[in-house]
């Protein structure tokens, strides 16, 4: 059949405008990102030595990362940075050329070393500040062509109660973390898209993010209860506490983690909190003095961490990965923005569960399932404690723009003040290192 040059050049349009139809959907699917509505039953089962709901690791995985790492670099990463004093010996042994790593198939896993330090970046997903492409020093787009995630943390709204991140010391005002904590990434995500990034939250609702619900945990943590020799019969509390906990940390962490890491792939995410000091009766809650900040890298990892496989795994990860350096710095600048923003002091832990970290007082290393899980550099924030009195009454008072005088002193809406802080931190850092030399 003969085309016409018209019908050909229509053609050719046509399809030029599939693709940009294709390209689209395609752009902005991980919005309707349809969620998987089961748990692979072998991650309901109890496992030894593995960590609930974990799937078991498939260390095959690692093999692309054999010889890239020195002898050196890897042991200090291990023992200054991951471990919790020599926890690490629980997990690995360190020899000249090479680790072994214990799995749960009992044949181990050996690494071996590099004997010069790689030039290239390691397999990864995401980038660092120094591998995307330069800017002009005075940009207003620092993040151009970046992808970042938002993980506003826990789930707020009808959910708060539960997963005991709710107070309320008169009818009317709640004080929900979950709730607050998705009013600071609303206003963040159009911040950070200016200067040029896409920007993807890991919920948009006061709505868990699995499909899951407690029901579902039953068994499973009928069966974690007889592990640990307790009859989940005669004890319904620790039955529902159990369960509960399953659902809105374990398995809602690991959904948003599986929408992070295998649909947005982000090069930065930010995980947004605020922090609490015990408040006992959530309708009498105690209030403190003390009002703090502070930021979580992953790091200091326990002896009973280090014995399971699942968290060694994730750790080995990140040492390939070279994730931690890049998220110390990253942390380090967003830090220094939020104590000029806050003017909040460091926030000190007084025990073996963190170690502080790099070059800021604010930033600490601990380990956490949403910090181990995120397989990229996670700035994970903690400003503010919520049962401090000034606190309270700037969540009662709510978001509002410009200052008002709050306890005799002008504020920004803490709401604004917070996603203002991250922002100037990850400007700040981007431009800094994105910059032409
Ligand atoms: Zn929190």
């Amino acid at each position: 059949m003969k085309v016409s040059r018209s019908t050909a050049s229509l053609i050719i349009a046509l399809n030029a405008a599939a693709v940009v139809v294709v390209l689209v959907i395609v752009m902005q699917w991980p919005r309707h990102v349809v969620v998987p509505t089961e748990q692979p039953p072998a991650e309901l089962e109890i496992r030894e030595r593995i960590g609930l709901l974990a799937p078991d690791p498939d260390w095959s995985e690692l093999e692309v990362y054999q010889e890239t790492i020195t002898r050196e670099d890897f042991e200090s990463l291990l023992t200054d940075v991951f471990s919790a004093g020599d926890t690490w010996k629980a997990a690995v042994r360190i020899g000249d050329s090479h680790a072994d790593v214990d799995t749960q198939d009992g044949k181990g896993f050996r690494l071996r070393f590099a004997t010069q330090p790689s030039v290239k970046p390691p397999m990864r997903y995401w980038r660092s500040a120094s591998e995307l492409p330069t800017v002009d020093g005075d940009s207003d787009r620092p993040l151009k062509g970046m992808r970042i995630a938002i993980d506003p943390g826990h789930i707020g709204g009808k959910w708060a109660q539960a997963e005991e991140r709710w107070y309320s010391i008169e009818k009317g005002t709640e004080v929900m973390e979950g709730t607050m904590t998705l009013q600071v990434a609303k206003l963040l995500k159009p911040q950070l898209e200016k200067m040029g990034a896409q920007v993807f939250l890991t919920r948009e609702q006061t709505e868990p993010v699995t499909n899951m619900r407690p029901a579902d945990f039953e068994a499973a943590a009928a069966d974690y209860l007889r592990s640990i020799g307790k009859n989940p019969q005669q004890d319904q509390r620790s039955l529902e506490f159990e369960r509960d906990k399953m659902f809105y940390r374990t398995q809602e962490i690991r959904t948003r983690a599986w929408l992070v890491n295998d649909i947005y792939k982000p090069d930065l995410v930010l995980c947004l909190h605020f922090n609490a000091e015990s408040w006992g009766n959530p309708h009498k809650p105690q209030f403190v003095d003390r009002n703090h900040l502070h930021l979580i890298v992953n790091g200091t990892y326990s002896l009973s961490e280090m014995r399971l496989h699942d968290q060694v795994f994730d750790m080995m990860q990140r040492i390939l990965q070279r994730t931690h350096e890049e998220e110390t710095a990253v942390s380090t600048a967003v830090a220094e923005s939020m104590a000029e923003a806050t003017e909040l002091p460091a926030f000190r832990y007084g025990d073996n569960n963190a170690q502080q970290i790099g070059e800021s007082e604010f930033v600490w290393a601990r380990n956490l399932l949403a910090n181990r899980l995120y397989d990229c550099p996670t700035v994970f924030l903690e400003p503010y404690v919520m049962n401090h009195r000034e606190v309270h009454d700037r969540v009662r008072v709510g978001d509002y723009e410009g200052t008002r005088s709050i306890h005799g002193k002008r504020l920004k809406s803490i709401f604004r003040e917070y996603a203002d802080g991250v922002a100037e931190g990850v400007r700040a850092y981007y431009l800094r290192q994105r910059a032409r030399k």
